[in-house]
């Protein structure tokens, strides 16, 4: 499915001066005017479900506020295309790789098939993460600009899956990190660029209270009683099991309720697996809500972020996390694990806490629902860290920089 930007929601910059100041906005189209004349292709394989997809619905309409023309496309693949690159994506993130030898064979071979489909002849191409890497096998104009927009950890990759990619990677005239810890030995120049969020978008615009409450009656969830929140895909990386585990634990002391939301995205053929895992170890708990949700839950996420006491975020490997910029902008206190990129937003005891186990994270939820007022404090520092770095005009700009850069060093 491609989908197709003119069907974006309409984004004006100038909506978002009160939160980000005019300077800044005004810088932006400065850096955009000298890039007038450059076109600007995203390409990525899914588009609903997961971070990726969540930047590039609100990144392609600000290109186009911007006058910048800009495409997204979206590759396509069967089920064992999607079985073969979550086992890459599990593998670079440093898991074991047990793949059979054909793997290699399948992920070639729908590249090849979406190569073939798609024109690649931006100025500009964007690829993100590993499923579409050999599609730098159709850069035809060598005076186009190709770069990896690498949104996980690889610092540990697994050897077998990173010799078979890195040929591909090392093609391309740079790439993309969310972390300096994140970057890999490579001969080609490196960019950081955090991962953002759109303060307007129905995910993280403010809700009232009827709103808020109108979800939570839906889901058969008690306002009144503490709510301990995980917002993710249901994906073993995340750890729901170990949610679920802390939960009992903090449970022995608060009367509370536990929330565990999410839906699939279309490259990722794991969730289901995963959701009967959580539901059996939830049991007939009446106080664990498991919430499959579909992928048109914007709001309803919004309202059980906000309306969460204490959000978690208690995955085993993460890329960037922005569930936690999320809950972090709603100024929720966010107890997560010190993976990937949260210790970039979570910074402990200032912005929220971070933990490494599953009894670290009852821990501090318990002591977040004894002390509100920390728990308040840290939400509202944790808000102003997502203004100044995490908000979606930054990564904007961050584009609108290294496209100048490439085009400078030609
Ligand atoms: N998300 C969603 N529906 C879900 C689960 C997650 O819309 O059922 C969103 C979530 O709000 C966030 C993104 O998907 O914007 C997940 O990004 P993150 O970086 O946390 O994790 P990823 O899924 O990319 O590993």
């Amino acid at each position: 499915m491609a989908p197709d930007p003119s069907a974006h929601r309409t984004i004006h910059l100038s909506d978002y001066i009160p939160i980000v100041g005019e300077p800044e906005i005004a810088e932006i189209r400065t850096m955009a005017s000298r890039v007038q004349g450059q076109t600007v292709q995203m390409v990525n394989s899914t588009a609903v479900g997961g971070g990726v997809a969540e930047i590039l619905n609100c990144m392609i309409p600000m290109f186009q506020d911007l006058g910048i023309p800009v495409r997204w496309d979206v590759i396509t693949g069967g089920n064992d295309f999607f079985e073969v690159t979550k086992a890459f994506h599990n593998a670079l993130h440093g898991g074991p790789y047990n793949g059979r030898p054909e793997n290699f064979e399948i992920f070639l071979s729908y590249n090849e098939q979406n190569r073939q489909r798609l024109p690649l002849d931006s100025s500009l191409v964007v690829i993100h993460d590993p499923q579409p890497l050999p599609l730098i096998d159709g850069r035809r104009n060598h005076a186009s600009h190709w770069l990896w927009r690498c949104h996980i950890d690889l610092s540990r990759p697994n050897p077998i899956v990173w010799k078979f990619l890195e040929p591909f990677v090392v093609r391309y005239d740079g790439a993309i990190f969310s972390s300096p810890s994140f970057t890999h030995q490579l001969p080609i120049p490196q960019y950081l660029s955090f991962p953002c969020i759109d303060p307007l978008s129905a995910k993280n615009q403010d809700l009232d209270d009827a709103q808020i409450h109108a979800v939570l009656e839906r889901f058969g969830i008690d306002p009144q009683r503490p709510i301990l929140a995980q917002i993710s895909r249901f994906d073993r990386l995340k750890d729901p099991l170990g949610v679920v585990k802390a939960y009992r634990l903090v449970r022995n002391y608060f009367d509370c309720q536990l929330v565990l939301a999410g839906g699939g995205a279309t490259d990722d053929p794991e969730g289901g697996a995963v959701l009967a895992e959580v539901r059996e170890a939830a049991g007939p708990d009446p106080d664990i809500h498991i919430l499959d949700l579909p992928p048109w839950s914007a709001i309803e996420i919004n309202a059980l972020q906000r309306a969460s006491t204490v959000v978690i975020q208690k995955s085993l490997r993460e890329g960037f996390g922005l569930t936690v910029t999320e809950a972090l902008w709603k100024k929720k206190p966010v107890v997560a694990s010190a993976v990937g990129g949260i210790p970039l937003q979570v910074i402990h005891k200032h912005t929220g806490l971070l933990v490494h186990s599953v009894e670290g994270a009852a821990y501090q939820i318990r002591f977040l629902l004894s002390n509100p007022g920390l728990a308040a404090r840290l939400g509202e520092q944790g808000h102003e860290h997502v203004r100044e770095s995490f908000l979606m005009t930054s990564n904007l700009k961050r584009y609108l920089a290294i496209l100048l850069h490439l085009l400078k060093s030609h």
